[in-house]
């Protein structure tokens, strides 16, 4: 008699571990310190420069994920348009793992500094890294002294003082030498910008959460020479005061600093629509998603046929535990 109620004690046991929907599972995504975000940046690019990419995250599953899930990339890069720099590429990663913004010269001016606070603030990405790149044109055209046309003088304005500085410190240099000396002050020059200009970048440097580094790319070996953090920036961050205070200080002062105020408030607001906007989005997408996800779960006709077989064996089981148990306590 025990040994019946053991058995089907098991059998019960193993149709639950056995059944479909027993067995899905929703992948998920945890968040990188700004260490090893660093580690997996390094490790790509070694992956890519010597010709050993994996090309991850890239699949039909990866894109499902993503779009129901969100996107939680683990470092924020801002680098030049030049089409022979093409970060995911270069990095050996997929989709929804860097927020990238690019722009000739790799500047950070107003709508590149909204960009990253939205990749470092709103999407809290541990890393940013402001990536100047080997032959980059628009810093070699500020060297040459180059005529520039359109708008293009207003985006150069902030490589300009990367440049004098580079033709100040080193007389020495000319040529391909100069560019690639002005191309890591560009860098330094973008970092400088960024944290001067960006309170919510400070705030998240400070607290430790977010590290924001320079690097530079080789456009022949394919290479990221790894600059590390801006060497003064405790100064630079001490010159723009503190994080926190930084709003107020800029509202007491003149005209455009209030206008600068009020378009930090409208900022503000678009963000918070912006994000209940994505959350509704979300929560559609995640109804899909797990609509497809029990749809993949549901057994094939054969399958199914499988599965309620086994139930009838089971319930053909209880009924002979019954009439065993019946017949003994008529026999007793
Ligand atoms: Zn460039």
């Amino acid at each position: 008699m025990k040994r019946l109620i053991a058995l089907l004690g098991t059998l019960t046991a193993l149709l639950v571990l056995t059944s479909p929907l027993g067995a899905t599972t929703i992948p998920t995504q945890r968040m990188f310190t700004p260490e090893e975000a660093l580690t997996q940046l390094k490790a790509g690019n070694d992956r890519f420069a010597t010709g050993h990419a994996i090309h991850p995250n890239q699949d039909r599953q990866r894109r499902l994920f993503t779009t129901t899930k969100g996107q939680h990339p683990f470092a924020t890069v801002i680098a030049c348009s030049d089409s022979r720099v093409p970060v995911e590429i270069l990095f050996d990663q997929g989709v929804g793992d860097l927020f990238v913004i690019k722009v000739a010269g790799n500047v950070l001016d107003v709508d590149e500094i909204a960009s990253v606070e939205y990749g470092v603030d709103h999407l809290e990405t541990p890393l940013m890294l402001v990536l100047g790149h080997t032959h980059c044109g628009a810093v070699t055209a500020v060297v040459q002294d180059a005529p520039l046309h359109g708008s293009i003088p207003q985006l150069v304005d902030n490589i300009v003082p990367a440049v004098t500085k580079t033709k100040h410190d080193h007389p020495e240099l000319t040529g391909n030498e100069l560019v690639t000396a002005a191309v890591i002050n560009n860098v330094w020059q973008g970092i400088t910008d960024l944290l001067m200009h960006s309170p919510a970048t400070r705030a998240r440097v400070q607290a430790g959460t977010l590290q924001v580094q320079g690097a530079v790319y080789d456009i022949d070996t394919g290479k990221v020479e790894w600059l590390g953090p801006h060497p003064g920036q405790e100064a630079i961050m001490a010159a723009a005061g503190p994080a926190d205070m930084d709003h107020d200080a800029e509202a007491t002062g003149h005209d455009e600093a209030a206008t600068h105020g009020e378009q930090e408030e409208h900022q503000a607001l678009t963000h918070e629509t912006a994000m209940v906007d994505e959350e509704q989005a979300s929560g559609d997408m995640e109804e899909a998603y797990t609509q497809e996800v029990e749809a993949q779960a549901t057994p094939q006709p054969a399958e199914k046929g499988g599965a309620s077989g086994l139930w009838f064996i089971f319930f053909l089981l209880v009924i002979i535990l019954a009439a065993v148990y019946m017949k003994s306590k008529t026999k007793s």
